[in-house]
C-alpha cells in the first residue's frame, strides 16, 4: 500500500494501480538487479527488446488482436493523430466522415480538414452533444469514417459501433481504451493515448489493419508515417521507454485481474453507483441522457450552480480530487477509469449523498 494516496477523479493524466506503481518505482531505481533503472537503459537493449514485445503480446491477448493488424508505440498523443490518421489514409477523391459528439471529434475533423475531403455523418451538436447520434449518413466514396468512442468532456460512449457501413472505421478510443472488451475486427484503425486509460503521457497506441498501410503516401515525413513504426517495430528511433514499460505492467494487471470482461463489468458497477445517486434527486443533474452514458467520465452539475465550488472544496477536503468539469463545459465531472478502485467511488457517492443532506 501506498500511503497518503487520495481518490484521484482526474480526467488524465490519471489513476494507475498501485501494484503497478509499486513495481516500477522499483525497477526505476534498478531493473530486475541489471544495476541500472529502466530509465537508464537503452532501447536496443536485450531488456527492453523483452519489454516492448511482452507488452504487445499482452496486448494482443487481451484485445484479441488479430494477426492481420499491427500494433504501433507512437509518441504526439491523440492530437498527433488527428493529423496522421488522414495523412496516411485519405487518399485524393475519396472522403473522411466523421461523427461529431463532442470537442475531440471536433478536433479531429478540423485537422482532417487540412489533408482532403471530409463530411459530418453525424452530429449531436445542436443537442450540445447531451447524446450519441443514432442515424449516420455517409457520402460518397468514403474512406473512413471517424468517431470517438468515449467523450471525455460530456461524458458521453458510445454503446457499440456506429450502425453504418463505412468502408473502414477509424475510432479514437482515448478515454475508454482497455475498459471493455471490442472486436478489432470491425476496425480499420483505433488510436489511443495512454494518459487516461493504462499509462503515463508520452506513448501513443495506434491499432491499424496492416493492409492499410499500401495507402500510407510516399510523400510523408518518415515520423508521420505508419510504415516508419510498422517496419521497424516501432523502434525507428528513441521511444518513449518507461512509459511503454508502464503500459507494459498495465496490461499485465489487466490480465491477472481476469482480463477485459471482468474490468468492463467493475467498470458498470462504479458507473451505475453514480448514475443512480444523480437520477434519485433534483439536487444534482446529470449532463448526459441516459443511453448514451459514458462508464468512464461521469457530468453533472449542481442545480444551485452556486453550491458547485463549495462541493469541489469539500470534496478536496475529503480526499477526492480532481472533480472540476472541463473548461469548456463547466461543473464537475468524475473520471472513474480502470484503475479508479470501487472504494474510490463509493467515497465519492456517499460524499454527494452527506453535501445533499447538509445543502439541499
Ligand atoms: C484527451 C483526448 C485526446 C487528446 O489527447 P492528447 O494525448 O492530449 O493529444 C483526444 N481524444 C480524446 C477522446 C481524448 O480524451
Amino acid at each position: 500500500m501506498i500511503e497518503n494516496r487520495l481518490y484521484n477523479f482526474n480526467p488524465g493524466p490519471a489513476v494507475l494501480p498501485e501494484d503497478v506503481l509499486l513495481e516500477a518505482r522499483a525497477n526505476l531505481l534498478n531493473y530486475r538487479g541489471s544495476g541500472i533503472g529502466i530509465m537508464e537503459m537503452s532501447h536496443r537493449s536485450k531488456d527492453f527488446e523483452a519489454i516492448i514485445s511482452e507488452a504487445e503480446a499482452d496486448l494482443r491477448a487481451l484485445l484479441g488482436i488479430p494477426e492481420e493488424y499491427s500494433v504501433l508505440f507512437t509518441t504526439g498523443g491523440g492530437s498527433t493523430q488527428f493529423s496522421m490518421v488522414p495523412m496516411n489514409l485519405l487518399r485524393p477523391n475519396t472522403t473522411a466522415n466523421f461523427i461529431l459528439t463532442g470537442v475531440w471529434a471536433e478536433a479531429a475533423y478540423e485537422e482532417a480538414k487540412k489533408f482532403g475531403r471530409t463530411h459530418v455523418a453525424a452530429t449531436s451538436k445542436e443537442e450540445k452533444y447531451r447524446r450519441i447520434p443514432t442515424e449516420c449518413l455517409l457520402s460518397e466514396n468514403c474512406a473512413y469514417l471517424h468517431f470517438t468512442s468515449n467523450n471525455t468532456i460530456v461524458g458521453s460512449q458510445f454503446r457499440t459501433e456506429p450502425a453504418c457501413d463505412a468502408p473502414e472505421l477509424v475510432c479514437d478510443a482515448s478515454s475508454d481504451f482497455l475498459s471493455r472488451r471490442i472486436d478489432v475486427r470491425k476496425y480499420g484503425l483505433i488510436y489511443s493515448g495512454a494518459q487516461k486509460n493504462f499509462g503515463p503521457a508520452g506513448v501513443t497506441l495506434v491499432i491499424m489493419k496492416t493492409a492499410l498501410l499500401e495507402r500510407c503516401p510516399d510523400s510523408l515525413p518518415l515520423m508521420l508515417d505508419y510504415r516508419t513504426y510498422a517496419k521497424n517495430k516501432s523502434l525507428y528511433n528513441t521511444p518513449p521507454v518507461f512509459a511503454i514499460y508502464v503500459c507494459g505492467l498495465v496490461f499485465r494487471w489487466l490480465r491477472q485481474r481476469g482480463g477485459l470482461d471482468v474490468i468492463e463489468k467493475q467498470n458498470r458497477q462504479k458507473a451505475d453507483i453514480l448514475y443512480t445517486l444523480l437520477d434519485s434527486t433534483k439536487f444534482y443533474e446529470p449532463f448526459v441522457s441516459p443511453e448514451s452514458r459514458s462508464t468512464m467520465n461521469v457530468t453533472f452539475r449542481i442545480s444551485n450552480r452556486e453550491l458547485e465550488q463549495p462541493f469541489l472544496k469539500e470534496a478536496e477536503a475529503a480526499g477526492l480530487i480532481g472533480l472540476k468539469g472541463h473548461r469548456l463545459l463547466g461543473g464537475l465531472r468524475a473520471s472513474i477509469y480502470n484503475a479508479c478502485p470501487l472504494e474510490g467511488v463509493e467515497a465519492l457517492a456517499a460524499f454527494m449523498r452527506e453535501f445533499e443532506k447538509k445543502r439541499g
